[in-house]
């Protein structure tokens, strides 16, 4: 990389061009940092930015993706934050309506996320959604 310094160009965005483009620079931060460039395609002169690109590539490999599990827990605890700590143990004769809890013996506490017809729910528990029957 050649040295930076006042007058040298140096390749960065231009907010006004939408581009990373070639500047010429006005005033160094520092000895290796850019404070103002000047654009060269607009004539805009502007503060430099620094690149996060190089930092962005290091972390990918850390960076967190949101599983659908992950979602659904999401949902799941959306849901039973709304619910104000109500729940209904969960019996197939019971009918359920969107956004209550149910106690279900095997599956824990769930949220019902959707009516699909008049006996059949779906829930959302933490890690799992169902299909349950009820309103028998
Ligand atoms: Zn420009």
């Amino acid at each position: 990389m050649s040295e930076l310094g006042v007058g040298k160009e140096v390749v960065t965005h231009c907010s006004k061009c939408s581009h990373d483009l070639a500047h010429i620079i006005e005033v160094m931060a520092d000895t290796t940092t850019p404070l103002r460039v000047k654009c060269k395609t607009c004539g805009a002169s502007h503060k430099f930015k620094v690149k996060k690109a190089a930092k962005a590539k290091s972390t990918r490999a850390r960076k967190p993706r949101v599983s659908s599990e992950q979602k659904l827990m999401n949902l799941w605890e959306a849901g039973i934050a709304k619910s104000k700590g109500e729940t209904s143990k969960y019996n197939i004769k019971t009918k359920f309506n969107i956004g209550e809890i149910v106690d279900h013996p095997k599956f824990g506490l769930g949220v019902v996320e959707k009516a699909l017809d008049a006996n059949k729910i779906e829930v959302i528990f933490k890690t799992v959604s169902k299909v349950l029957m009820h309103n028998k």
